[in-house]
């Protein structure tokens, strides 16, 4: 039985710079909060102000700036810093460093580090059960992937499986709101999923109110996500690919996005 989902454990959203998304992880007291990637110090930093919570965790998903480049600004003495071990020379300086299956506690919950390179090699997401949401940043994106600066096809599609086999209701809490283009991509692939077409318009509605069209859910990614569908014979079929792997499949549909 999966653990219930802890509705104390409240998820903030932040916008930063021009489409990064930072996430607030609030402690159940409601006086604490850990913060997932550092994009940006001045939109984290009045969200803290305005609830009156101290920083006491930062969690980082990977090397890129616009992902720590605020880390310097947030910490205080207080904080502690939290990355992958296999990162720690490209990272800010870190008080704990993880890697693939890692658990520590965090507000008296479990949070599991899960290694899910193919961005870049030492990209790690949080999943945290109680909560029932995993923060993916850069590697499974709404209606996306992070694109393969440094990993492989076949590295990321691990990677993608792996989140892929948490449970469905899980909130993925990525780092971009690349949605809208993803999915006008997404549908250039499967042009007749009813489920990507009703969410392609949801999308368009949310940003055009100005709303994150993050998080999504894990159900939602695999009826919708070209990336997380490489494997099924509709799309294999789409690709013309019906006799090819599904990391080649893969493969194809990431290379297809790099130049859509
Ligand atoms: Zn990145
Ligand atoms: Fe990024």
């Amino acid at each position: 039985m999966p653990p219930s989902r802890d509705e104390t454990l409240e998820i903030v959203t932040i916008p930063c710079l021009s489409d990064n998304y930072a996430y607030l992880i609030l402690s159940p007291d409601g006086r604490s909060a850990a913060l997932v990637d550092a994009p940006e110090a001045a939109p984290v930093q009045a969200e803290l102000d305005r609830r009156g919570l101290t920083l006491t965790d930062i969690l980082i998903t990977h090397h890129h700036h616009d992902h720590i480049g605020a880390v310097g600004d947030l910490a205080t003495s207080a904080t502690r810093v939290i990355g992958a071990a296999a990162d720690a020379h490209r990272l800010p300086p870190l008080h704990l460093s993880v890697g693939d299956r890692d658990v520590f506690d965090l507000f008296g919950t479990e949070v599991r580090v899960m290694d899910v390179p193919g961005h870049t090699v030492g990209h790690i997401a949080f999943y945290i059960p109680a909560a029932g949401a995993v923060f993916t940043a850069d590697s499974l994106m709404a209606l996306g992937c992070g694109r393969l600066f440094e990993g492989t096809a076949e590295q990321m599609w691990d990677s993608l499986s792996k989140l892929a086999a948490l449970p469905g209701d899980t909130l993925v809490c990525s780092g971009h709101e690349y949605t809208q283009s993803n999915a006008r991509f997404a549908l250039t692939v499967e042009p007749d999923n009813p489920a990507l077409a009703r969410r392609a318009a949801a999308v368009d509605d949310a940003r055009a109110q100005g709303e994150p069209t993050v998080p999504s859910t894990l159900a939602e990614e695999l009826a919708t996500n070209p990336f997380l569908r490489a494997g099924l014979p509709q799309v294999k079929a789409a690709l013309d690919m019906m006799g090819e792997t599904d990391a080649m499949v893969f493969a194809e549909i990431r290379r297809r996005k790099d130049v859509f």
